[in-house]
């Protein structure tokens, strides 16, 4: 069978043109198109699809295919000369989606090359990492012999994410091992742990998996029509990926015992967010236009109300999941 060829550059800018929101009519054709014609892929009853190389494989690797775009369909991209990705024509509502776009043409690319690991793409995490928390729930023994879970999900260029919502993720000498060993395999990489991680797939996964993180892949403001991806930093990733030896990871964390060690987190959190709170105060009207924007609707911040007055019960999410 003949799938397409993701390869280079082309393949990113192809992935990035088109918007996938979870379980639009674009997003199944788009998982039909790019990942079940890869030999080997199967998908489980949510829809995630996956394959497994090596024997055995002990690391999993994760992304995933919705995008937070309202509507699903073809969209232009562009390249300037400094090897940055953004929407030709972005308005309200549209996002590049290298929120992972990054995540799934790297993966697809490791998968081509041959690397060893458990390959998962995951469906809905824009929608509370609906598909990761399936799996977690339904299909636990699928990760039995997995020790680490990379996900490349993360803005920027330089996280190993060690914490997620869900507390401490991976342990600090597993995000120093795996930020050295990417370090060492290109002089111009800057990773280092960092503990500011919010969520992503690999975060449900954390009261199982021993060690689980999110890398930079190089994109920024996400979730909006100016997000931008870094092509070159991407590049240079998948590069260092093709090269990586996982069996230098550090594994330390014990998956049964939760940890929360951030310190002052709580603090720091909630102090940036009183200041960024009385700006809000100061200009509404510009905080409700950078809002929609940002792809947030009237509705979306009703039910947010709506959750907070019901005091944390409800299944609310914050939107700005990785
Ligand atoms: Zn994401």
């Amino acid at each position: 069978m003949i799938y397409h060829d993701v390869a280079g550059r082309t393949g990113l800018l192809e992935i990035l043109s088109w918007a996938r929101p979870h379980d639009s009519a674009i997003e199944r054709a788009f998982c039909r198109e790019y990942l079940d014609r890869v030999p080997g892929m199967t998908a489980d009853a949510f829809g995630n699809r996956m394959i497994a190389i090596g024997d055995q494989p002990h690391v999993m690797w994760s992304c995933h295919v919705d995008t937070v775009a309202a509507r699903g369909g073809q969209q232009d991209v562009g390249i300037d000369q400094l090897g940055i990705a953004g929407l030709c024509n972005g308005k309200a509502g549209m996002s590049l989606g290298a929120d992972d776009g990054a995540g799934v043409w790297i993966m697809l690319n490791m998968i081509a090359a041959g690397r060893p690991g458990l390959y998962l793409f995951h469906r809905g995490e824009e929608q509370g990492c609906l598909g990761s928390r399936w799996i977690q729930r339904h299909t636990p023994d699928l990760l039995k012999d997995i020790d680490a879970a990379i996900a490349f999900d993360r803005a920027g260029s330089g996280d190993v994410i060690t914490h997620q919502s869900y507390g401490r993720t991976c342990s600090d000498a597993f995000a120093i091992s795996l930020a050295s060993a990417l370090n060492g395999l290109n002089p111009g990489f800057r990773y280092r742990p960092d503990d500011t991680g919010v969520y992503t797939d690999t975060n449900e996964y954390a009261g199982l998996i021993p060690e689980c993180t999110n890398l930079s892949v190089g994109y920024q403001g996400q979730h909006g029509p100016r997000e931008t991806l870094d092509v070159d930093h991407c590049e240079k990733l998948l590069a260092a990926m093709l090269r990586l030896d996982a069996s230098l990871l550090v594994i330390e964390r014990d998956p049964s015992k939760q940890e929360d060690d951030r310190w002052g987190w709580h603090d720091h959190y909630y102090g940036h967010r009183d200041d960024f709170a009385d700006a809000i105060a100061e200009y509404p009207l510009l905080a409700a236009q950078m809002l929609e924007e940002c792809g947030l609707t009237l509705d979306d911040f009703r039910m947010a109300i709506w959750a907070e007055e019901m005091g944390g019960d409800a299944d609310y999410r914050p939107l700005m999941a990785s």
